[in-house]
């Protein structure tokens, strides 16, 4: 409804409630009013015409007719009656002499010869009986009603008369009607001023209901400022005042509750795992960005979709439907993506946030977890292998010179050789995985000092230098002149490269050639082992720095190798801040790089455990 209408609306109904208690009020109040008002006047006016009668009546006792004109016979007043009457009826009251007969002898207002016989007149009957009488009624002589009191006069020698004197009630009427429209009258006047005034409040009410309205529509459309109380100290001031405290409560809540919506939402939205909310007919009632990113949708799907549109997975539609039907909890496992795949943990849930139950689904990344599981599980088996080739050697070779080949001096040596190597392999492998299982436990100790790059790239080429000549290798180094200190654990660095030397002769047939070389941009110097060896297939290169991952594992176990020198490389080289690669082609050579950082001054006082 339009505000003016409904204005209008108010004020009018207002009005006529008002107008119609008032008027049914002035007549419940006027008509009684009326009445007595009409009685009483009535009677009083009656009371006093009577009263004026008898003292008519007495002043006439007082000086009677002359008895002589009072004769029964004749109908026709003497002088001295007419005289008498004249006197009599100088108050305006008429006044009639009638005989006990009920004949009229003399009247001040009518001719005698024409009056009826008054005889049965209730007044004259009664005044003859008993002294004097009244009566009220209406006289047919002159039309018109009248009050009259009679009295019996006693006229010696003769028969009584009857005086009778009479008012006209007109009088009394016109005195009743006066009185009556005053009242009337004054009472419309009220009754319009009433009505005004009615109006005026009815307009007056209507705003201020209307103001609480227009309050109440803002509070609605979400405007809680509070509304101007005004100062009429009535139900309505009291109701603003209310109201304007049920605003600013309500004010209060909204807000607590959208702050509290807003920090679920910002939790829900910036976790990585991936929750959503399902009801009871298996749609998405929310889902956050975690679970889109989780399930590769390309956004959050709209709150009302089909679950099944949007998951594929059906071990997690199946989990969902568990829920649904009453378990209060369901764990599950899902798989995404096909080139990497990722693994998920889905809690579903019951849960009771709407009128019908639903369920609520977690998805929790374990992709890592399984990858460790994995690696574990790989490496375990890895050791077991490594360890087992060597044993089942020496233990072999052991039981062989048990049996009797320890008294053939001829091979008693060669196997004694062999199990001295293969227990020499054992204790690299238990070395190397000692140091892995250091480095994975954050163990290893660096002595981080400022070094010489050329030094150390010096003395590794001197310590292999032996090796590579057994094989016909030639070794050089190709060191610019300037190159800057490096910041680095002697030890470890030159573990590093003599690993990557080793692999450099081990690999590269005789006759080949390794170059040492380095470099640097000012923040770290770039240490290159190349050779011209056997190469590296390029579907290898990514995973040869894996534990125990060889390109071929038989040719590494012949040249003695663990398959771990690599990753205790890698292992290193990254506990200084360094990083390393290879690039290679398979026939022609490979190049191993890693980077160490430039020494700077504040690494002096950086010795520490890494
Ligand atoms: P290994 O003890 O077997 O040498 P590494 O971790 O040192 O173990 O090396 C891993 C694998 O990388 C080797 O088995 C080998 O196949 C390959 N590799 C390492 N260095 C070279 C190289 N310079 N030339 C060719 N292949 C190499």
């Amino acid at each position: 409804m339009a505000p003016g209408i409904f204005s209008r609306h108010v004020r009018l109904n207002l009005f006529w409630k008002l107008g119609s208690a008032f008027v049914a009020l002035l007549i419940a109040v006027l008509l009684p009013v009326d009445y007595y008002a009409e009685r009483t006047l009535r009677r009083d006016y009656e009371r006093a015409g009577f009263e004026q009668l008898t003292s008519i009546a007495r002043i006439a006792l007082a000086s009677p007719p002359p008895v002589s004109s009072l004769s029964t016979t004749s109908r026709t007043p003497s002088p001295a009656l007419r005289e008498w009457l004249a006197k009599m009826a100088a108050s305006g009251v008429r006044v009639t002499v009638i005989t006990s007969e009920g004949l009229a002898l003399a009247d001040s207002q009518s001719d005698p010869h024409t009056m009826e016989n008054h005889a049965e007149r209730p007044e004259i009957r009664e005044a003859l009986a008993n002294g004097d009488g009244l009566s009220l009624r209406h006289s047919v002589t002159i039309n018109r009603d009248l009050l009259y009191y009679a009295v019996r006069f006693s006229v010696p020698g003769g028969p009584p008369v009857v005086l009778r004197f009479a008012l006209p009630v007109r009088a009394v009427n016109e005195e009743v009607w006066a009185f009556r429209s005053r009242l009337w009258f004054s009472s419309l006047i009220v009754f319009l001023v009433t009505g005004m005034a009615s109006l005026l409040i009815s307009r007056t009410f209507a705003r201020r209901v209307e103001r609480l309205q227009f309050f109440s529509r803002r509070v609605a459309e979400g405007d809680f400022r509070p509304i101007d109380a005004d100062r009429y100290g009535d139900a309505l001031e009291a109701l603003a005042v209310s109201l304007n405290d049920s605003a600013a409560h309500l004010d209060r809540a909204i807000r607590t509750l959208t702050e509290e919506r807003n920090l679920s939402a910002a939790i829900l939205g910036s976790m990585v795992e991936g929750v959503a909310i399902v009801n009871s007919a298996e749609r998405l009632l929310f889902a956050n960005e975690g679970f889109a990113g989780i399930l590769e949708l390309d956004s959050p799907p709209q709150p009302g979709s089909s679950l099944v549109e949007v998951v594929r997975q059906t071990e997690l539609i199946e989990a969902v439907r568990d829920v649904l039907k009453g378990a209060p909890r369901v764990e599950a496992e899902i798989i995404t993506g096909t080139l990497r795949r990722r693994f998920f943990a889905a809690t579903v849930a019951s849960v009771k946030a709407t009128e019908n139950s639903g369920a609520v689904v977690v998805l929790h990344d374990i992709t890592d977890l399984r990858k460790l599981e994995r690696v574990r599980r790989d490496f375990v088996a890895n050791v077991s292998h490594e360890f087992k080739t060597p044993l089942t050697a020496i233990q072999g070779f052991a039981e062989t010179l048990l049996a009797g080949a320890m008294d053939d001096p001829q091979n008693r040596v060669r196997f004694l050789q062999i199990i001295l190597e293969h227990s020499q392999r054992l204790a690299r492998l238990t070395d190397d995985l000692l140091e892995l299982s250091k480095m994975d436990a954050d163990r290893l100790d660096l002595e981080v000092d400022r070094l010489s790059a050329s030094q150390v790239v010096q003395s590794c080429v001197e310590t292999t230098q032996r090796l590579a000549n057994e094989k016909h290798l030639r070794v050089s180094i190709n060191l610019p002149p300037s190159l800057p200190d490096i910041a680095g654990d002697r030890r470890r660095i030159a573990e590093v490269l003599q690993n990557l030397l080793d692999n450099a002769i081990q690999y590269t047939p005789s006759g080949g050639e390794i170059v040492v070389s380095a470099s640097s941009d000012g923040q770290e110097v770039t240490f290159t082992v190349s050779d011209t060896g056997i190469g590296i297939p390029q579907v290898d290169q990514p995973r040869i720095f894996e534990r125990f991952y060889r390109v071929d594992v038989a040719r590494s176990r012949e040249v003695g190798g663990t398959g771990l020198g690599l990753s205790i490389a890698k292992h290193l080289v990254e506990a200084h801040g360094g990083r390393v690669w290879v690039e290679s082609e398979v026939g022609r050579g490979s190049q191993f790089h890693f980077t160490v950082p430039v020494f700077q001054p504040q690494h002096a006082a950086f010795r520490t455990a890494r």
